[in-house]
């Protein structure tokens, strides 16, 4: 039955190559999303040991971050770009979750998992995720949890939709994302350590308003996070 299976794998990779989403080369079995060569060179972030990184600077507000990971820089010319953009707008959220399952069991020896609690993804508004079929930042939420055995929570909620952010200053990003998230149960997070994870950072936004949404009514609650890529500002 096990041969079966593999010959029939065998069959749909010739008929339905898998291609790395970098540079589109056909994946050597074994391989998923990227192949060697593009997983190699991705433009890795290597900031989980940092006390004070880009990430840490960005989420300078009113809540204590504790650690701040990041996967890989983020350019918008870049093939790498790919990744983000196929898991969060061509309904491929397998990539989000694989790419953080690689990203928990490349840092997890550091010990950046060991004193966390809960994952909490990003929220997304029902009705967008029910447009989207999917919310991203709950599939690397599952993907780091099938690394790490650490259970998702599901406290932080989205009260509503928020305009594109995308061409928007820092500033009215901010204003724009603040009061959209809220806390469900508050008491489950107290004295607690979570780890709230998104795909992308870039001003850092969404993220701080995540974070200040859970001190403002947990305040014993440790904060830390963690996202795939993280953009270059200009
Ligand atoms: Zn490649």
């Amino acid at each position: 039955m096990e041969r079966l299976s593999e010959w029939s794998n065998d069959l749909m990779r010739m008929i339905y190559p898998k291609v790395c989403e970098v540079c589109g080369y056909s994946l050597a079995k074994g391989e998923d999303i990227m192949c060697l060569h593009c997983s190699l060179d991705l433009p890795r972030a290597n900031m989980h040991n940092e006390q004070f990184n880009i990430i840490h600077q960005r989420l300078a507000g009113h809540a204590p971050i504790d650690k701040a990971a990041g996967y890989f820089y983020y350019y918008k010319d870049s093939s790498y770009s790919n990744l983000i953009l196929n898991a969060k707008y061509h309904n491929r959220p397998i990539i989000a979750r694989l790419l953080a399952s690689r990203y928990a069991q490349e840092i997890s020896n550091s010990g950046f998992f060991n004193d966390i609690d809960i994952i909490l993804p990003v929220p997304m508004h029902w009705i967008k995720r029910l447009r989207r079929g999917y919310n991203q930042s709950e599939a690397i939420a599952q993907g780091i949890k099938n690394v790490t055995g650490i259970e998702i929570g599901k406290n932080l909620i989205a009260k509503r939709g928020h305009s594109t952010q995308t061409r928007k200053s820092s500033y009215a990003r901010w204003k724009n994302a603040q009061n959209i998230y809220a806390v469900t149960a508050p008491e489950q997070l107290e004295s607690k350590h979570v780890l709230v994870v998104d795909d992308v950072v870039t001003t850092g936004a969404t993220l701080l308003a995540c974070c200040e949404a859970i001190h403002k009514v947990s305040p014993t609650t440790t904060i830390s996070v963690l996202t795939l890529a993280v953009t270059h500002l200009s």
